[in-house]
Order: C-alpha cells, then sequence, then structure tokens
C-alpha cells in the first residue's frame, strides 16, 4: 500500500460544525475524519502531521517554509502528499510549493472544502478522498484537486466563493476529470532524472498594484529603498492609464530608474499579456518591463518571491522570471 503523508494546514475544510467556524485541533480533526471517513485507510496508508491551523487569509511566507519542510523532511518516507488547506489562498500557497519544491517525483496535491468536514453535506468527504487517491499515482508536481478535477496547482486560481466548483485553470487544461473513472490527461509535468530539491526563502519585497480607473495615485509612495519589485495588473492586455492624475507613469518611471523590476500582469484572467499592443504597454517595454505572459496573478506574485529570494541580483531576477520553472507559463 501506498504511504500518504497528510499535512493540516487549516481552512474551512477543519472547522467544527457548529458553524461558529472555529478551527479543530489536532484531536478534534482526527475524530471528525474517523468519524465522517471511516474507511479512509483502505485507501492509502496515512499519516497526519498537523502543522498549523488557520484561516489560509492568514498564511504568509513562513508558512509556506514550514510546510515545504514538512515536504522535505518526510519525502523519502512517503510515496505521496496532500496539504489540506484553506481555500482563500491556495491557489498562491499551490504556487509558491511549485517554485520551491523542485525537480519532484512525487505527487502533491492541495484540497480543502467550501463546507466543513464535520458538516453532513460537506464537499470535504469528496475532495479528500479524490486528493488522497491521485496522491498515489506516479505523478511528479504541485497540484490542487478540488471538485472531481486536478489542476497544475500555478495554474490555478479560486473562482467562486459559494460554489463547490470553487477552482479554475483559465490558461492550461486540468490534468485529470474525476468521473467513474479517473483520466489521466496528457498535460502532466515530465518526470525527471534530477534529486529533489527545496528552496523556501521567500522575500516579500514587492508591490502588486492593481490598475483602476481612478486610481490616485498619490496616495502610491513606495519605500524606494527596499522595493525590489512591482507587479502592476493592468487592464487587458496589459495596458494602463497613462494621462491625468491616474497616470501611472510617473511611479513606474521612478521604479525604472532604481531598477526595480516591474512586470506586468493582466486583470483578465484568459489569454497572454501583451505588451506590443498598446501605447501604455510599448513605453514600459521599451523602458524594461516584462509582460507575465500567460500566468495567473498568483503565480506571477508568488514566482517573483521566489526568485528574490533565492537572487541577490535584480539581473538574475529578471532572467529567471522570463524561464518557466514548473510549467506555470506557456513560452
Ligand atoms: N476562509 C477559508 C480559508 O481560506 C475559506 C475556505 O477554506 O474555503 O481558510
Amino acid at each position: 500500500m501506498k504511504k500518504i503523508l497528510l499535512l493540516q494546514t487549516g481552512g474551512t475544510i477543519s472547522m467544527d460544525e457548529s458553524r461558529k467556524l472555529h478551527q479543530l485541533d489536532r484531536s478534534g480533526w482526527s475524530r471528525i475524519l474517523d468519524k465522517q471517513i471511516p474507511e479512509i485507510n483502505s485507501l492509502a496508508d496515512i499519516e497526519v502531521e498537523h502543522l498549523f491551523a488557520e484561516d489560509s487569509s492568514d498564511l504568509n511566507r513562513q508558512h509556506w517554509k514550514i510546510i515545504a519542510e514538512a515536504v522535505e523532511q518526510n519525502y523519502a518516507d512517503f510515496d505521496g502528499f496532500v496539504i489540506l488547506h484553506g481555500t482563500d489562498t491556495m491557489a498562491y500557497t499551490a504556487s509558491a510549493l511549485s517554485f520551491c519544491l523542485q525537480h519532484l517525483d512525487k505527487p502533491v496535491i492541495l484540497t480543502g472544502s467550501q463546507v466543513p468536514l464535520a458538516n453532513i453535506r460537506s464537499d470535504a468527504r469528496r475532495n479528500l478522498v479524490n486528493a488522497i487517491e491521485i496522491a498515489t499515482m506516479s505523478l511528479c508536481e504541485v497540484m490542487i484537486c478540488f471538485n472531481d478535477h486536478v489542476f497544475r496547482g500555478n495554474r490555478t486560481t479560486k473562482m467562486s466563493i459559494g460554489d463547490f466548483d470553487a477552482f479554475a485553470s483559465p490558461n492550461y487544461p486540468p490534468l485529470a476529470e474525476i468521473g467513474l473513472n479517473i483520466e489521466l490527461r496528457d498535460t502532466f509535468l515530465a518526470g525527471t532524472t534530477q534529486s529533489f530539491e527545496t528552496y523556501p526563502e521567500f522575500s516579500d519585497r514587492i508591490l502588486l498594484l492593481k490598475s483602476h480607473p481612478n486610481l490616485n495615485t498619490s496616495y502610491l509612495r513606495p519605500d524606494w529603498g527596499s522595493l525590489r519589485a512591482i507587479v502592476l495588473e493592468a487592464f487587458g492586455s496589459g495596458n494602463f492609464p497613462l494621462k491625468d492624475q491616474q497616470g501611472i507613469w510617473p511611479l513606474l518611471k521612478k521604479g525604472f530608474d532604481r531598477e526595480t523590476l516591474i512586470i506586468i500582469t493582466s486583470q483578465a484572467p484568459y489569454d497572454s499579456v501583451d505588451l506590443t499592443k498598446y501605447e501604455s504597454g510599448r513605453r514600459a517595454l521599451d523602458k524594461g518591463a516584462i509582460g507575465a505572459g500567460d500566468m495567473t496573478v498568483e503565480a506571477t506574485v508568488t514566482k517573483l518571491m521566489y526568485l528574490l529570494g533565492r537572487y541577490k541580483d535584480n539581473s538574475d531576477v529578471r532572467n529567471q522570471f522570463q524561464q518557466p520553472i514548473a510549467g506555470e507559463i506557456t513560452v
């Protein structure tokens, strides 16, 4: 039987049924797991490790490091890893892990639920059973398994607050669909012969800025001394306002002058940024801005945090940012 490590980090899946929405502690979670899925050990030889119990909106790079190190420390002893996680920032954690866990030759699956496992009408049972089954397969990447879909983690984004079908992968097809049978597609990352490595240090020296009509740029006063990169979430193909008070150009210009990296992503989740299409994108491109291609915002931000944590020099970050690391971008 395959050995699977279940890493508990919190989220709705591990809340109590009272709907007061408390996180269950270690023993409370084991009790609910035994009650709701008593046959879980027929799927695999499962061990549970309680890392922390947080709403995922409270997670940050320290938590990503704890999860990555838990995978690293247990890597040799298990065939696959399932991480129970809140849905709100699951796509960020999945993306971050896909960059910092390199040359994986085992599956790492994140899952959670919209309704606590403790509740009778929960989607948790299905998600957890599916995730464990996928974790017993010989797959080599970080995935999100939710509502009968398996997506590449760093291509995934949370789309729905209230629907069981909460996630989508706008620019990459699902890796597997789960129905009567589990249908694996041929979209998985190929296996690797290199040894598994982890790089769990992430930098927070970035600013994610969303463009909107009437953005009052006088409110934007970054600490230029420490800021290393700005991600501008622009409109459409990478377009942003140039005129009047809302013009972001003076801010970007300061960034270019200080060799701050300027990355342009889009508010439109489908398709790829193309900075050559309109005046603002072309101006930014001329000064050295980088388009984020078809990466999700979650992948863009966490990839930068990973690269800034790993490389001191922004020119290394610039070069690496444009290369795929874990299938996060179409080139
Ligand atoms: N607020 C919860 C979380 O992300 C939502 C969920 O798990 O669905 O932790």
